[in-house]
């Protein structure tokens, strides 16, 4: 028996899903890739299949885990298909750790899975805690799971936190002697950009954000600053707080990951590159510190160090977010649903960039909310806001 963490990866194909692995690869004393789990990219689950000996693959279809099978049929790997066998890897009874990095509401029911057996949960997937938070939460406590952010704000937070607030302590940040969280944010690429410009944004410079590498809906989440509103909701729920305990601050550069405000004056920041191996580093080999392949920061090529107040009428999206934040859970499930269909249409073409706000801001409006304290309940609710979306965008 080997004395190697056994890793789930939800999402191996995407970005964050392709640095874990980088990461892994570099501490290969420590993991081992006990399953791989993506959506349809066959051609790099199966390179990643044959790097890392997994002892499963689970696709998002029978036909994608078809493919995947016959390639790697003289290994040892077994390939499965569906959502039950995601949440299945994702509560094995041999997995020490789930890293959840499916995008958008896919990655709930196996992140959830993780979460009921107690197991350390690396979480990037913030829509399903944007989706659920107070039953997410609550399940966490209740199962004495370990979850660790990997959104790199949150991980930044989580670093400058006193080490009782790290351990699950859920006491008032104010007893802590905690006066504000400052979640920090580039901006995206528009940030300059003339407002009266913004109906004509393309797919292309939608997703070329300044400085980090990220999947398409998260990028253009960070263009709307939608991401910074999940973001927003996300804080809120990681670090027991309120919608005032938090304030969004412009930082284009980047360095500084956020802060974290205390009583006597102190700021403590978190920096570094803004490269997603940090936080996954961090996440995976907590509380200890490990190799991520990360390039220091060097000081002398820093030139910039700035700081602005995000202008709501250029990100009409994180005030929506914010307001949704303070309404409650269902306005955040609900703006969550939107948000996605909304984003899909936008990278398909079928609407405009400004349409992204209009529809998500009529779907809040328009959807019936009502408290949500069941799996059922969520689902139902996120539903309702995808078909919505998904009238006023075919109108
Ligand atoms: P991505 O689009 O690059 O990758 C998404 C992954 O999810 C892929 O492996 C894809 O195959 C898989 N997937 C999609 N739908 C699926 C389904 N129905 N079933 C199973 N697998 C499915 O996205 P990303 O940029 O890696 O982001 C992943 C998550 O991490 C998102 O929630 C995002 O908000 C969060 N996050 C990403 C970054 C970043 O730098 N990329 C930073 C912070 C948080
Ligand atoms: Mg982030």
């Amino acid at each position: 028996m080997s004395d190697k963490q056994n890793l789930v990866i939800l999402g191996s194909t995407g970005s964050i899903g392709t640095s874990t692995l980088d990461v892994v690869e570099r501490n290969q004393a420590r993991y081992q890739v006990f399953a791989l789990v993506a959506g349809r990219n066959v051609q790099l689950v199966i390179e990643q299949a044959l790097t890392h000996q997994p002892r499963y693959v689970v696709m998002g279809s029978e036909d994608a885990a078809k493919e995947v099978s016959a390639a790697l049929s003289t290994s040892q790997t077994e390939v499965l298909n569906g959502m039950q066998a995601m949440c299945d890897m994702a509560a094995h009874p041999d997995v020490d750790i789930v890293m959840s990095a499916i995008v958008g509401a896919a990655g709930l029911l196996p992140t959830l899975a993780a979460v009921e057996q107690g197991k350390k949960v690396l979480l990037a997937n913030k829509e399903s805690l944007v989706m659920s938070g107070q039953l997410f939460m609550d399940k966490v406590k209740r199962h004495g799971a370990t979850l660790l952010p990997i959104d790199s704000e949150h991980n930044a937070i989580f670093q400058c936190l006193p080490g009782s607030l790290q351990n699950g302590d859920s006491t008032a940040l104010a007893a802590q002697g905690i006066r504000k969280i400052l979640l920090t944010g580039s901006g995206g690429p528009f940030l300059t950009r003339a407002t009266d410009t913004l109906a004509d944004v393309t797919v292309a410079e939608a997703v070329a954000h300044p400085n980090w590498s990220m999947g398409q809906k998260i990028s253009v989440d960070s263009a709307t600053m939608m991401n910074k509103g999940l973001e927003f909701v996300e804080a809120k729920w990681l670090f027991h707080c309120q919608a005032d305990d938090i304030e969004v601050v412009i930082h284009p550069q980047s360095m500084i990951h956020s802060m974290v405000q205390y009583i006597d004056g102190s700021v403590i920041a978190q920096m570094g590159q803004p490269d997603m191996r940090t936080p996954i580093a961090y996440g995976l080999a907590y509380p200890e510190r490990i190799e991520a392949g990360v390039k220091p920061l060097d000081f002398a090529d820093i030139v910039d160090f700035t700081f602005t107040k995000p202008d709501f009428n250029r990100y009409p999206n994180l005030k929506l977010a914010i307001d949704a934040c303070r309404s409650g859970q269902s306005a955040t499930t609900t703006l969550n649903a939107a948000n996605e269909i909304a984003v899909a249409a936008f990278l398909s073409e079928q609407i405009g960039f400004c349409d992204i706000y209009r529809i998500n801001a009529e779907v809040l409006e328009r959807c019936h909310l009502e408290p949500l304290h069941s799996v059922d309940a969520i689902m139902a609710q996120d539903a309702q806001a995808r078909r919505l979306a998904r009238e006023l965008i075919s109108k």
